[in-house]
């Protein structure tokens, strides 16, 4: 509540209290009215003056109210004097003051309806605002911590409302002239910075990138980047070294998170690999060696995550439900019913259904050369169908013992022309270079990360030459 609206109400209070006027009458009773108005405006005011004094007896008789002015009085520094009746006081008319926002600080299991209600707007203007479109319905989904700033008008309905959903967004609701709500939502990007950051393994990969300061998340990106090219569970060695550029991302001068690595560098048992991010006039981007290679394969090497090898590619194995003796022309990995299948590369669904063994599985053809297959599944991902583009990593289906299974597990085949080949050790083509035309423009956008990676080229040197 503002000490304004007090203000305001005590005013009306005054106003109540001045119910004294002469009035105009015929003139021979005039002395003698004038007179009587006279003993009773003496009388009365006498009366109000003694209800307001601080006297004893009044103390008693209303320490609710005694109480309530004294509030006020504190609410009210230097007003006070006000509140003592004076009839010749005029009203002023209740200043409303240019910013009389209201911001709520949003605790745990607040809702959009309580916190409204709380500030006396009803629960239709609740409707009204959530239902008005996309944006405001970012209203129903607060978290606690977040601020809802609100200003009402003299009648107390809503007439602007301010919500940040996130670091980077402002919602601002507007009551426009013809009574009706617009919204608008601001976007302010954080400011990146890029910053540089190295080390070098002694003992893992993580204790090294703590001792740099440098983030969680952001080591493991960088293991992402290098995955397909370093093992990080097997490959690493002491003295391995690491450089990397990532920008940091502020917001009014303070550090908010971190963003994606620009360029990087990884030295693993002798060998250098360098890596720098870039996003091609169509909107494309990835991760490419300086000379503009892709730093992915078109292949991932297992299309599930969290499983284990339980059945390699071999000419001949026991099959335990045929009871006979087979070759096995894929690779098994089992998981859990249910772990999500991803598509190993890019490419289109050629097959889907449930067919002999293979129970529920999909066929995906990439380019004129490659063929992979998924087998047992459980179900089908939602938009696997024949002829769908499909995108590497992308979710197809789920593992399951679909077909001739003993267990849940993924029946996986990579075929080159036809031909089975075991996918674990079959040398996996590169993905798609920088497109020529596009050479100029990654040279010139790539050139500044890069060179800031050369420091650590630098510091090298300089412990060869101590
Ligand atoms: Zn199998």
């Amino acid at each position: 509540m503002s000490y304004l609206d007090l203000d305001f109400k005590s005013g009306q209070a005054r106003r109540q209290r001045q119910p004294l006027r002469n009035n105009r009458a015929p003139i021979h009773i005039n002395r003698i009215i004038r007179g009587i108005t006279a003993l009773v405006t003496l009388v009365v005011s006498v009366y109000l003056i003694l209800s307001f004094l601080p006297d004893s007896s009044a103390k008693v008789e209303n320490s609710n109210l005694k109480l309530e002015r004294l509030h006020y009085s504190v609410l009210l520094p230097g007003k006070d004097i006000q509140e003592t009746p004076q009839p010749s006081l005029t009203i002023e008319p209740p200043i409303q003051p240019e910013s009389n926002w209201e911001t709520i600080q949003i605790k745990a299991g607040d809702t959009l309806a309580s916190i409204f209600s709380n500030a006396g707007l009803n629960a239709s203007t609740t409707h009204q605002v959530v239902q008005l479109n996309k944006q405001t319905k970012k209203l129903s989904k607060i978290r606690p911590g977040q601020k809802i700033s609100i200003l009402k008008d003299s009648e107390g309905k809503l007439t602007n409302l301010k919500y940040m959903p996130s670091l980077t967004q402002t919602l601002v609701i507007k009551r426009q002239q013809d009574k009706s709500l617009t919204s608008e939502l601001l976007h302010h990007p954080l400011d990146p910075i890029p910053v540089f950051k190295s080390g070098e393994i002694t003992s893992s990969l993580f204790l090294a990138a703590e001792k740099s300061d440098i983030p969680e998340s952001v080591i493991m990106e960088l293991a992402g980047i290098f995955g397909w090219d370093i093992d990080f569970a097997l490959d690493i060695r002491k003295g391995d070294q690491f450089a990397l550029v990532y920008n940091e991302l502020f917001k009014d001068g303070e550090r908010i998170r971190h963003g994606r690595i620009l360029s990087a560098e990884f030295i693993n048992q002798g060998k250098q690999y360098k890596a720098v991010y870039y996003t091609d006039p169509k909107g494309e981007s990835g991760y490419y060696s300086p000379d503009g290679k892709s730093m992915r394969k078109a292949f991932l090497r297992s299309p599930v995550k969290f499983s284990r090898i339980s059945s390699r590619f071999t000419r001949k194995r026991w099959h335990p439900v045929l009871s006979k003796w087979r070759s096995h022309k894929g690779v098994d990995y089992a998981a859990a019913r249910g772990t999500p299948i991803r598509a190993s590369g890019d490419g289109k669904i050629t097959f889907k259904g449930t067919k002999g063994g293979y129970g529920k599985s999909i066929f995906i053809q990439h380019g004129g050369k490659y063929t992979t297959v998924y087998a047992h599944m459980t179900r089908y991902a939602r938009g696997s169908r024949k002829g769908k583009r499909i995108k590497q990593g992308q979710i197809i289906g789920y593992v399951g013992s679909t077909g001739l299974a003993s267990g849940p597990h993924l029946h996986y085949e990579f075929r080159v022309n036809g031909v089975h080949r075991n996918p674990l050790t079959v040398k996996l083509p590169a993905a798609e270079p920088i497109d020529k035309a596009y050479r100029a423009h990654f040279k010139k956008e790539t050139r500044t990360y890069l060179s800031m990676l050369s420091l650590m080229d630098e510091k090298k040197v300089a412990q060869v030459t101590q």
